[in-house]
């Protein structure tokens, strides 16, 4: 039983699958096959980007699955970030923050649909300052925000912000990135995959956590790209389109809310994270 669509239409004309494959820390060695199993799975949608390091195992593992004939380029929705500079240069410990007005880097991007190399283009991490700053000057409106949303951090404003724009939203660790060493040496742990609202949820639907979870962001017409290497997760987080959660269940969900972010700026500066060196 289909209970929603599988992909949302983007304002420039393209249809986004609102299921995406993560490979944010999906080792080179394994990343091609966690895209090879999530083709094989049904996901049309992955997201990549430079900084995660292993975009060119990513690419080949898509282009394999078109030579097989199980998947065709125009059915695929692949995303990339791109960062105007060095990748996250750090001095005397502290992330140093770019030059680079992000109203000149749109204005590169709004060439890239000009001279045919890319389709959408859209940002990420964006607030609703930046956007409203970003929309004063833009020839073309962006199609997708991409930015961390999950029960704990609901983000409401934003979300009617973009819904007021037409600007689409992708849901990144909507799972709560769960194993994080900054999640379990909390006094607080964080763990959505444990939550008891969550839990209860799954039980009444005969989910598993992750599938309300990412079925939470789904039938509110929100991408979301949970990350897997692990096949059986893989699948496991594909089979969200055949149940629906009750108006009580997004409510409950949603009263979640406590402003909690996965992704802290702080992140950026634990090196283990980015094979990168310090200038
Ligand atoms: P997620 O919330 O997707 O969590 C990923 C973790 O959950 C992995 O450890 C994975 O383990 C585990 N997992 C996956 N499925 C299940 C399941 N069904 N049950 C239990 N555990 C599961 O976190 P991410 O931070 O990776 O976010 C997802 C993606 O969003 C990234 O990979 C990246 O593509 C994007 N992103 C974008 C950012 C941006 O700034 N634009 C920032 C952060 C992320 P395993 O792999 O071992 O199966």
């Amino acid at each position: 039983m289909a209970v929603s669509s599988t992909s949302r239409l983007l304002n420039g004309g393209a249809r986004m699958p609102l299921l995406g494959l993560g490979t944010w820390k999906s080792e080179p060695g394994v990343v091609g096959k966690a895209v090879s199993v999530a083709i094989d799975s049904g996901y049309r949608h992955i997201d990549g980007a430079y900084s995660y390091m292993n975009e060119a195992e990513v690419g080949a593992a898509v282009k394999k699955k078109i030579a097989e004939g199980v998947v065709t380029r125009e059915n695929l929705f692949i995303v990339s970030k791109k960062v105007p500079g060095e990748l996250f240069p750090v001095q005397e410990g502290k992330v140093l923050v770019t030059d680079i007005d992000y109203v000149d880097t749109w204005r590169a991007m709004e060439g890239l649909v000009d001279e045919g190399l890319v389709k959408s283009i859209g940002v990420s991490n964006f607030n609703i300052s930046q956007l409203k700053r970003l929309l004063s000057i833009a020839r073309i409106t962006p199609a997708v925000n991409q930015v961390e949303l999950h029960p704990y951090l609901t983000q409401p404003e934003l979300v009617e912000f973009c819904a007021s724009k037409d600007i689409a939203l992708t849901a990144f660790s909507p799972l709560g990135s769960p194993g994080r060493a900054l999640l379990n040496d909390s006094a607080d742990p964080k763990d959505l995959l444990k939550d008891p609202v969550v839990k209860t949820i799954a039980e009444k639907h005969k989910k598993s956590p992750a599938q309300v979870l990412l079925r939470f962001h789904v039938q509110r017409n929100i991408a979301t790209i949970p990350k897997s290497v692990t096949p059986a997760r893989i699948q496991e987080n594909a089979e969200i389109f055949d149940f629906e959660l009750m108006d009580e269940d997004l409510q409950s969900l949603l009263a979640l809310n406590r402003n909690w972010r996965v992704c802290q700026l702080t992140l950026l500066q634990d090196h283990q994270f980015y094979p990168f060196k310090d200038p």
